[in-house]
């Protein structure tokens, strides 16, 4: 793999192109022929769907020639991970705007993002309610004027467009031909980018890991519709939050456990973790001897990211 290295679209369409798919053998998906595409090592900072997310913010940002990316997100936010990161690595200033009190101790994020240079300013949850009013940043008591504002998630049109590329590349890179793609779902802009790009033989499962299924599904059909038309149905899955947002069961805990020894993928336990707990548990219930292993239904996965955050869930 080849880490970004500058901000250029050439040289993040070459590393995105570069990302490996692995072939997973593991007992704990019956009757799938299951792929993983791996962007998670896209780079070992900028990681995941959110690397997609920024890059044409990044872009645009320097065009319009501005020094300061300002952001905002919770204490274990993938997204202000990697926009300090990015920061840090292409001469950006970074603020993060984090919702909440300042914690005595920093989240192991956290902190990695002030060891980026992210500047952190903490508000309270109701201030944070805010964040999407045009008056949020002067309310946190931010007064640059030269600065990008990306919100949260980096969940805006052009983080769409980098999902967007996203599929592209993934039609282009495939090494077999999936019927079917999971992705795990937050805000659902994943899902509707990867709907806007994605080729209409494939069935695109969104799997939402909080208890905002309708929501997501709006946003996903919204954002899929704000890029291209016409586009792949995305299909929401529910059942895939286990409790809640960032909820983590003794199951989820066991079956990604056993993933990595059998298989040696390590996934995340607030996204891809749920996602993949939620196919296996799928494909047990539907597996039928008669039908394996002839017809097994390629499917892949993406592994969108968030390693980083499993330092969360070691207690
Ligand atoms: C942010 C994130 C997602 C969800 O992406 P959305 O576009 O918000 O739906 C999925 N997986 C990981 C690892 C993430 O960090």
């Amino acid at each position: 793999m080849r880490y970004l290295t500058e901000l250029s679209l050439d040289a993040f369409i070459t590393a995105a192109r570069s990302v490996p798919y692995q072939q997973i053998s593991s007992e704990l998906f019956p009757g799938i022929d299951l792929w993983i595409r791996r962007d998670d090592l896209i780079d070992p900072l900028i990681s995941g769907n959110k690397a997609y997310k920024l890059i044409y913010n990044l872009l645009e940002a320097r065009a319009q020639g501005k020094d300061t990316i300002v952001t905002c997100g919770g204490a274990w936010s993938n997204h202000i991970h990697a926009t300090a990161a990015a920061g840090q690595r292409f001469g950006f200033k970074t603020v993060g705007i984090i919702r909440g009190e300042r914690p005595p101790v920093l989240s192991a994020m956290l902190q990695d993002a002030e060891r980026f240079g992210m500047e952190l300013r903490f508000i309270s949850r109701i201030v944070y309610r805010e964040r999407e009013q045009p008056t949020f940043i002067g309310k946190v008591g931010y007064i640059g004027s030269n600065h990008w504002f990306i919100p949260e998630g980096g969940a805006n049109a052009l983080g769409a467009k980098g999902v967007h590329l996203l599929g592209r590349v993934i039609n282009e890179t495939s090494p077999v031909r999936f019927d079917e793609c999971w992705v795990a779902c937050g805000t659902g802009l994943t899902l509707g980018g990867l709907a806007s790009s994605f080729k209409n033989d494939v069935l695109l499962y969104g799997v939402p890991v909080l208890k905002a299924e309708k929501a997501i599904q709006s946003a996903a059909v919204s954002w899929s519709r704000a890029l291209s038309s016409p586009v792949v149905h995305p299909r929401i899955l529910e059942g895939g939050h286990f409790g809640g947002y960032a909820k983590v069961t003794d199951e989820l805990r066991e079956f990604t456990g056993s993933l990595s020894r059998q298989a040696g993928v390590l996934l995340d336990l607030v996204y891809v973790g749920k996602a993949a707990l939620l196919m296996s548990q799928r494909a047990k219930s539907s597996f039928q001897d008669a039908s394996w292993p002839i017809n097994r239904r390629k499917v892949l996965l993406l592994q969108t990211g968030g390693l980083q955050g499993i330092r969360g869930h070691c207690a």
